[in-house]
C-alpha cells in the first residue's frame, strides 16, 4: 500500500495498485497552479486510488473537462482528473512512500518556464508525448 497526503494532512489517500511512469509537465497551467517550474505526475487507476478527507477537497476546472483537486485548508494539489478517463493524475509531491515507478519523460516543454533549464537525460516532448 502506498500512502500520501496534503500539507496539512486533512486530505490523504492510499494506492493499492501500480503507479504509472513518472512524467514532468511544464505546461503553463501546471506552473501556475503549483507555483513551480513544473509538476511531477503519474497516473493511477481510479479503482486503485482511495481518498480520505473529501470534505476538505475542492476542484478547479483549469481547462474544459479537466479538474485539478486540492485541499481547501492548505491549498496543496492532490490530483487531476480528465472527464471520461478511468485514471487520476497524481501530484507526486504529495506521496509519502516510494511510488515503485520511475521517471520517464518531460511533456509540454514548449510552455516551460523561460528561467528554467531542463538538465535531464529523459525524452522531452513539446506537447503531449507522441504516442
Ligand atoms: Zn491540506
Ligand atoms: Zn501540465
Amino acid at each position: 500500500m502506498i500512502h500520501g497526503c496534503c500539507l496539512c494532512g486533512n486530505v490523504s489517500y492510499e494506492i493499492d495498485g501500480p503507479v504509472g511512469d513518472i512524467f514532468h509537465c511544464h505546461c503553463v497551467t501546471c506552473r501556475k497552479s503549483q507555483g513551480s517550474a513544473f509538476s511531477s505526475l503519474a497516473r493511477v487507476a481510479d479503482e486503485n486510488f482511495h481518498l480520505y478527507g473529501e470534505d476538505y477537497l475542492n476542484s478547479y476546472e483549469s481547462s474544459p473537462g479537466k479538474e485539478r483537486f486540492f485541499c481547501t485548508e492548505c491549498g496543496a494539489q492532490i490530483y487531476g482528473k480528465r472527464e471520461g478517463t478511468d485514471f487520476i493524475t497524481l501530484r507526486l509531491g504529495t506521496i509519502d512512500d516510494h511510488p515503485g515507478s520511475e521517471e520517464s519523460h518531460h511533456i509540454w516543454v514548449a510552455q516551460k518556464a523561460n528561467w528554467y533549464t531542463i538538465d535531464s537525460h529523459l525524452p522531452q516532448h513539446p506537447e503531449f508525448e507522441e504516442n
